[in-house]
Formats: C-alpha cells, sequence, structure tokens
C-alpha cells in the first residue's frame, strides 16, 4: 500500500513539473485515478492519499465497491462502454461525469432515464481517434455531430471529449491523435453554448504526451496502482 502512496505523490510531482515546463501551471489538470479491479481498501488508501477523482468501468462493479467505501470524494468517472440496461444502475451510484457517451442512441436511453427523474448529468463524449476496431468510441468525423446533437438535449451537458491512445509501448505514437483532437475540441468549444472545457486523455503511459498536445484530466491506473489482476473471470 505504501507503494500507492509514494506513486500518487511522485505522479503529481512529476505533473506539476511537467506543467511548468509547459508554462501551464496556472491551470487545473483532473487526476482521475482508475481503480478498476482494485479492492475497496485501495480506493480508500488512495483517497486518504491525494487521489481525489476515482473511475471505474464496470457498473457492476462500481456498484459493488462505491457503496462500501469510508472515504469521501470530489470525482466519480464513469469510463467504460456503457451498456443501455445498466444505466439505471449507473444513474444511482450519481457519476460526476460519465465520460464514454458514444452514439445517440445510448445518450438518448440516458436522456429518458434522466428525465423520469427530473435530472441532469455531465458527459464527454468518447472518440475514437485512432479508428481501431476493438475500441469505443464515435468516429473523429462523426464526433461534432453528435456532439451538437447531443447538445439539444435538455438532461444532458456535454463537458468535452475523451479518447483513448494508441496501445503501444512508444507513446509518441500517439501524439499525432491526441493533437487532431485538441484541434476539434477548441473548434467545438469556439461556438459551444455552454462550458466545453474538459479534454480527457492521457494514461500511465502517455500522459506527459498528452500534456503536451492539451490535455487537462488525465486517467491513470496502472502508474499509481501497479499492474491490474483481472482474476480467472475476464
Ligand atoms: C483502464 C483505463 C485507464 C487507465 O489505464 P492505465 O494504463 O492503467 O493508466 C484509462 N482510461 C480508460 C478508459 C481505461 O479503461
Amino acid at each position: 500500500m505504501q507503494d500507492i502512496a509514494k506513486n500518487i505523490a511522485t505522479l503529481k510531482e512529476e505533473i506539476a513539473l511537467e506543467l511548468r515546463r509547459l508554462g501551464r501551471e496556472d491551470e487545473e489538470i483532473t487526476l482521475v485515478g482508475v481503480t478498476k479491479t482494485h479492492s475497496v481498501e485501495t480506493v480508500d488508501f488512495a483517497l486518504r492519499h491525494g487521489i481525489r477523482h476515482i473511475g471505474e468501468n464496470k457498473v457492476q462493479e462500481a456498484m459493488r465497491k462505491l457503496p462500501m467505501l469510508s472515504e469521501s470524494y470530489d470525482g466519480f468517472h464513469f469510463i467504460g462502454h456503457l451498456q443501455t440496461n445498466k444505466i439505471n444502475q449507473l444513474l444511482s451510484l450519481k457519476p460526476t461525469l460519465i465520460q464514454s457517451i458514444d452514439s445517440l442512441h445510448l445518450a438518448e436511453k440516458l436522456h429518458r432515464a434522466l428525465g423520469r427523474t427530473n435530472r441532469t448529468q455531465e458527459i464527454l463524449v468518447q472518440v475514437n481517434v485512432t479508428g481501431e476496431e476493438s475500441k469505443s468510441g464515435v468516429t473523429f468525423e462523426n464526433a461534432p455531430e453528435l456532439v451538437w446533437k447531443i447538445a439539444s438535449y435538455s438532461t444532458l451537458y456535454v463537458r468535452g471529449l475523451m479518447t483513448i491512445g494508441k496501445l503501444h509501448p512508444d507513446p509518441e505514437v500517439s501524439r499525432p491523435y491526441f493533437r487532431q483532437l485538441k484541434k476539434l475540441f477548441d473548434e467545438i468549444k469556439k461556438e459551444f453554448p455552454g462550458d466545453f472545457d474538459f479534454l480527457s486523455m492521457g494514461m500511465s503511459h502517455d500522459w506527459k504526451i498528452a500534456l503536451e498536445e492539451g490535455s487537462n484530466m488525465l486517467r491513470i491506473g496502472s502508474r499509481i496502482f501497479g499492474q491490474r489482476d483481472y482474476g480467472d473471470n475476464r
């Protein structure tokens, strides 16, 4: 566990250094600790040692863990593929930000579920910038249209964009994709009627590149918690 405290402290230092190097030291960057596969005890420990935002990618797992936490948090981020039949369960956990909305169908189901309970929800649109078939996300080409359509739903607030870079050992490979998404983000932001302010990109292996390319929200798992053990039932 002590490793986790040290990992958080050094990661935060590295992020601060990197921001200073980039002349972005005054900017607010959200660090989301990706807690998937890790125990309630581990999540509580991280929350006691400087993590304020947590990210989970499975509704079932979040349902099991979140109500058991002793520590409070500033944000719960849902970052995984969302099945429409899990929407109500996810909403019961009061997610701060659902980062993985990638189709109008899903947005519409979410809109209806929210309407029934008179609630609103902040979301990000997930873009599959790298075009890899194994990944969720709307295509880069269709992203603007999806953002504008979702923006017309009264219950949904689109706060920005999310993407996953290439899962390649060399993080430089992701740079052009991050740059492409930042450009699209800026274009939409210019015309967007509300707060369009989160660009969620960068994970354990490529967060520096993502920061260089304008990310302001990092989703970091293994760099904090170590390798994930998915057990037998992956
Ligand atoms: C697991 C996951 C992360 C964190 O990955 P690490 O490489 O462990 O930092 C970030 N974003 C999403 C969407 C994930 O599923």
